[in-house]
């Protein structure tokens, strides 16, 4: 496990390999019953999974909120790889809520907790809306629709960090969504991440955002800004 990590520039120690281990375990165990993830085999769930999360990690700081967590990426390795940061996981399946908190509470991580809801819905809370320094995604949606879902979450002077596949074309699209929702694209970082070409976006949140987004109704993804 550990040269996985280390082929790509992140050293863990033994404690960390031992809760990346004991996640792993959890993930097979429950994927049966909570449809979790379609990547079952130990090698992959680690490639794809656990190094591509937590090279997300290098990106992230401050107060972290991740939507649509799933089965807990890149939320749970950037948490591991880093246990400093406060994590908030945002996930509208209940089932794999219940899973994310056997996790939390198994490997006896602190400072990480989840919510069940949709994000078009708690970004119009007052407790959360504008509430965090960084928001993370993985696999959620198409990057105008996501920068609907993730902006209005993050402060001004934070980030959006969305960890996408080839996304050229997805961030051509989407410069008008970062301009409406009050962010500024910053940076495209391109890596191959073993036999995948992966991409991180940040955007950057240089104002706020107008009050009346996240649209709701679906519009986010049925009409993307
Ligand atoms: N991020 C994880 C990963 O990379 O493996 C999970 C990806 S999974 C394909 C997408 C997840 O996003 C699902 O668990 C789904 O329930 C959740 N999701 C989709 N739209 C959402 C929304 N608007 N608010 C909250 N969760 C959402």
């Amino acid at each position: 496990m550990k040269n996985y990590f280390i082929e790509k520039g992140i050293l863990i120690d033994d404690n960390q390999v031992n809760l990346f281990n004991q996640y792993k375990d959890l993930l097979k165990e429950y994927n049966e019953k909570f449809n979790i993830t379609a990547i079952t085999d130990d090698e992959e769930i680690v490639k794809k999974h656990f190094v591509d999360s937590a090279i997300g990690a290098k990106y992230v700081k401050g107060k972290l909120i991740d939507i649509g967590s799933g089965g807990g990426f890149p939320a749970i390795p950037i948490k591991i790889i880093n246990p400093d940061i406060e994590v908030t996981m945002l996930e509208a399946t209940e089932k794999k809520c219940m899973f994310l908190n056997v996790v939390i509470e198994k490997l006896g991580l602190t400072g990480i907790t989840v919510l069940n809801g949709r994000a078009e819905e708690l970004a119009k809370n007052i407790k959360y809306r504008e509430a965090f320094d960084t928001c993370t995604a993985r696999a959620v949606a198409r990057l105008n629709t996501l920068s609907e879902y993730c902006l209005p979450f993050v402060k001004k002077g934070g980030s959006f960090v969305a960890l996408k596949g080839d996304a050229e074309e997805e961030v051509k699209e989407s410069l008008n969504a970062f301009s409406i929702l009050g962010g500024k694209l910053k940076d495209k970082i391109n890596y191959n991440l073993f036999e995948s070409k992966r991409c991180i976006v940040i955007v950057d949140k240089i104002k706020n955002t107008p009050e009346k987004y996240p649209r709701g109704r679906g519009k986010e993804r049925k009409s993307p800004l």
